[in-house]
């Protein structure tokens, strides 16, 4: 979904007006701050449910993925972004721009940073591109990776961050152990503003299921591979019908620049896809709640990230905003 969707769905109006509390609330949440933070699993960790891919290696969230979660007192629209960092390849121009764009339209920004280690310069541009935001926008630091400093340390890092900038509200948590994670919650919910319901109260996602098919295969891939491969490719959904035996049939092809990383992807005896293929369908009929039979496929698209047209086709569209 982009901005101008995003607004869309605004203008229209409530969808559903059952019995809400008076002050329900609902709004536009955007996780912010750099590749690599954790702000995936943040976003499952609110979700309850493994929505956004997850992976060790910067970049695993290419696209921007609205995450909706409904509970008594409110709705919360989380849009999950790929970070903000220096581009390098149209695939990432266009991740700069999916997640600059979604911070006009945010009522409460999370800027997650890494407690771990020290603020960097990608931390400091972030800083420096919320404080251009209106005035209006609850700005909230989330120190995350707790669990992994601690003493005196923690306390240094904190103050580091926190001279960041103005924020509204800061704490630190551990999206990994859940530690934090409902009290931050909370504080964004009270941020929001009073609101209806958007959308049904069953819907956790406005992307197709495809595409999060799509994303789940791409994060085992990517986990098993080293080096450029792991960036050099794109998972492709081509079929997906449930058999008369209840099982999903997943065709999906992974795309790959060039014929040796293609080898690689295969590997010796089509063992690493094999295992791939074993992890990626843990997940899937988990996410699917059924069997799933998952035929992988490994193609070469010469140079596709430097290739506008192939970018389109692979769903990586630029959005150029006013
Ligand atoms: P994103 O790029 O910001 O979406 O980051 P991810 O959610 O993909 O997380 C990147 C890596 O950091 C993964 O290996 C996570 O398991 C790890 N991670 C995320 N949150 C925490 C945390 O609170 N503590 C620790 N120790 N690791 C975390
Ligand atoms: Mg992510």
């Amino acid at each position: 979904m982009d901005a101008s969707e995003l607004e869309s769905v605004l203008d229209e109006g409530p969808l559903f007006d059952e019995e809400l509390p008076e002050d329900h609330r609902s709004g536009f949440v955007a996780l912010e701050g750099k590749p690599n933070v954790g702000k995936s699993t943040l976003l499952n960790a609110w979700m309850g449910t493994k929505l956004a891919p997850v992976s060790p290696k910067p970049q695993t969230t290419r696209d921007q993925l609205l995450g909706i979660l409904t509970r008594e007192d409110a709705q919360i629209l989380f849009m999950d972004t790929p970070g903000i960092h220096r581009p390098r390849t149209k695939l990432g121009d266009f991740m700069v721009e999916a997640a600059e764009s979604v911070l006009p339209n945010a009522d409460v920004i999370v800027f997650v940073v890494d407690l771990a280690v020290p603020p960097s310069r990608g931390d400091r541009e972030t800083a420096a591109l919320l404080e251009e935001l209106s005035p209006d926008v609850t700005r909230i630091l989330a120190m995350n990776k707790a669990d992994r400093v601690s003493g005196e340390e923690r306390e240094r890092r904190r103050a580091a961050y926190e001279a960041l900038g103005d924020f509204d509200h800061s704490l630190c948590i551990s999206a990994l152990l859940g530690e934090g994670v409902d009290e931050l919650l909370q504080i964004v919910i009270s941020a929001l503003p009073r609101g209806p319901r958007y959308y049904p109260e069953d819907q956790l996602t406005d992307r197709q299921e495809r595409f999060i098919v799509a994303e789940l295969i791409r994060e085992h891939a990517m986990r098993h591979l080293r080096e450029e491969v792991p960036h050099a490719l794109v998972v492709v959904v081509q079929e997906m019908k449930e058999r008369p035996n209840g099982t999903i049939y997943i065709l999906a092809h992974i795309y790959v620049e060039k014929e040796s990383q293609k080898g690689i992807v295969i590997g010796r005896g089509a063992s690493m896809l094999k295992q791939i293929g074993h992890d990626a369908r843990i997940d899937l009929q988990r996410f699917l709640d059924s069997k799933v039979y998952l035929d992988l496929q490994v193609r070469v698209r010469k140079n596709w990230r430097r290739n506008e047209k192939a970018l389109r086709q692979f769903g990586y569209t630029l959005q150029r905003q006013a």
